[in-house]
This record gives C-alpha cells, sequence and structure tokens, in this order.
C-alpha cells in the first residue's frame, strides 16, 4: 500500500541500543540503508551486525557540531545523500530539582535537544537535495504531556524539541523536508528489563493496553512519518504509548 522505502538512506542517531535500535531494525528490514550512531563504537557496530541488509554504524556524538558534520558526510558518501534522519539519541539521568546541578541540566539539553539541532543542521545540505527529505524527533510523553519526579531537565528537553520541530517544518517546508515526533510512553528497552519483574509488571497495570510498549512499535510510526505517503504531514506528533496517557485519575484506570 504504502510506496517503498527501500534504498533511501537513513540515519538513526543512538541506533545502538534500545528504541534506536529498534527504529534502525524496522527502517533495514524495509530495505533501507541505515547508518546508526552512538558514542560507543563497538556496541553501534555489535548492533548493526545483528541487522539484516544494509546497516553500518559510526562512533558519533550529537553534542559535537563537528562529528554531526563527520556522520552527514558519511552517510551521504556510503549511501548516496542523505533521505532521513531519526533524531533518537537521548539521555534521562534521574535528580530531583533540588538536588540538580547546572552540570546535570547541560548534560541533559546538550544531548536531547541541542543535539537534535545540530544533528539536522549537519544533515539539511544533504537532505535539501533528496525528494523525500524527512526528520523524525524521538521526544517522549514526559514533559510535553505528563510529568515524573526527578525528571525536570529531561522534560523540559522533550518539550523544548516539540517548540523547535514547529519551526523547523515551517523553515524546512521550502525544500519539502517535513520535521515530526513520536511520543513513546513507556518502552521495554535492555536499561529498563533491568529493573526486574515487579517494576514491569507495575508499569504494565498503569497502561490501558496492560502491556509496555516494544521498541519496535517506535520504529513503525517513524517508518510511517518517512514514507511518500506522510509527506503532506509536518510539525505534528504521534503518540505511542498504549493508551498511558489516557486515563484522568486512579478510579479511572481501575474502570477500564
Ligand atoms: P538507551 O537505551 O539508553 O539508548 C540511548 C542511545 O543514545 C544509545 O544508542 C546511546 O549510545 C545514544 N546516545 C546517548 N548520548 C549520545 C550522544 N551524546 N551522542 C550520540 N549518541 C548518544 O535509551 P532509549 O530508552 O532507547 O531512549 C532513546 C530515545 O527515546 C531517547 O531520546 C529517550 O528520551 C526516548 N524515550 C525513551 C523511552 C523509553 O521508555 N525507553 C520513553 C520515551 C522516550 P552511546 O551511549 O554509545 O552514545
Amino acid at each position: 500500500m504504502f510506496t517503498s522505502i527501500a534504498g533511501r538512506s537513513v540515519i538513526v542517531t543512538g541506533g545502538s541500543k534500545g528504541i534506536g535500535k529498534g527504529i534502525a531494525r524496522v527502517f533495514s528490514r524495509a530495505g533501507a540503508k541505515v547508518l546508526i550512531a552512538a558514542r560507543n563504537r563497538a556496541e553501534a557496530e555489535r548492533a548493526a551486525k545483528e541487522m539484516e541488509g544494509e546497516v553500518s554504524a559510526i562512533k558519533a556524538d550529537v553534542t559535537d557540531l563537528a562529528s554531526m558534520q563527520e556522520l552527514a558526510k558519511t552517510a551521504s558518501e556510503r549511501h548516496g545523500g542523505i533521505d532521513v534522519l531519526c533524531s533518537n539519541a537521548g539521555v534521562f539521568p534521574s535528580a530531583k530539582l533540588e538536588d540538580m546541578s547546572a552540570a546535570q541540566w547541560d548534560e541533559v539539553l546538550d544531548t536531547n535537544l541541542k543535539g537534535t539541532f545540530l544533528a539536522i543542521k549537519a544533515c539539511l545540505p544533504y537532505m535539501k537535495k533528496s525528494d523525500q527529505g524527512r526528520v523524525v524527533l524521538t521526544s517522549s510523553i514526559t514533559g510535553p504531556i505528563t510529568g515524573f519526579p526527578g525528571w525536570t531537565h529531561y522534560g523540559a528537553s522533550k518539550a523544548g524539541q516539540l517548540g523547535f520541530m514547529r519551526t523547523a517544518a515551517m523553515e524546512l517546508s521550502k525544500y519539502r523536508i517535513t520535521v515530526n515526533a513520536v511520543l513513546p510512553g513507556n518502552i521495554v528497552t535492555e536499561g529498563l528489563v533491568g529493573l526486574g519483574e515487579d517494576y514491569l509488571a507495575t508499569m504494565a497495570a498503569s497502561i490501558p493496553l496492560k502491556k509496555l510498549g516494544d521498541v519496535e512499535d517506535i520504529g513503525y510510526a517513524a517508518l510511517f512519518l518517512a514514507t511518500k505517503e506522510a509527506g503532506y504531514i509536518t510539525g505534528q506528533t504521534i503518540v505511542v504509548d498504549g493508551g498511558q496517557t489516557l486515563p484522568e485519575s486512579l478510579e479511572a484506570m481501575q474502570a477500564v
């Protein structure tokens, strides 16, 4: 039904683990040429090797413009240009507001928000030449919709991505590049599994669909936004959370 994305050049920042790895796997399975970027080269290369199709890896840091320019150049040289940027790399160290240092705040904002800007800035010269330029941000429900103690910096960065997205979508419309965001709820990643069965069961009980999301659930939403058929959608968000943000109270959830 959808026009194939096979052969398209796709970058996934933070593609070595978790959600980014799921996004990279979904795009590679659809036949795209995928470049995974992360700071840990060995992990990124291991992830690329696990996937079918044309997937490779590069060591890159989203907080560093020169590193993002190297990433964009490499993607263009390996894959003949850049069509899709999945700006997914992110960090979420927990710290309560009263204890948070300025350095902790900067680390989260530099990676999640400034990193989004730098990745797009570096890829733009190449994406302008694509006939299907797509930027897909991995934001979160935390910040744009909900709050979670310990994550003021994280929530600000994730809500900030959406403010950035709306004006970026307008500015890049002249190149027919769309800019959209996926807002994941609680997604099962290596890190979350480490928190144990009880934690996962409690989390699942607070979600109307009664289970945590899979990394590929985010990958499919990103893939849709990258299709030719999604070309008239820009500056928008897709919440992928199993209904987690729907209940207005504990009673509402218990009535499900
Ligand atoms: P994760 O498993 O910790 O993976 C994070 C990825 O980002 C890794 O590949 C990591 O590799 C990379 N990364 C971190 N800092 C980087 C930097 N400065 N430059 C380049 N790469 C960097 O995290 P995740 O749970 O999959 O989260 C991925 C995205 O989804 C984040 O933006 C997060 O905010 C968002 N999200 C996650 C959830 C969830 O339930 N998991 C929910 C909502 C939103 P290196 O450390 O090797 O660089």
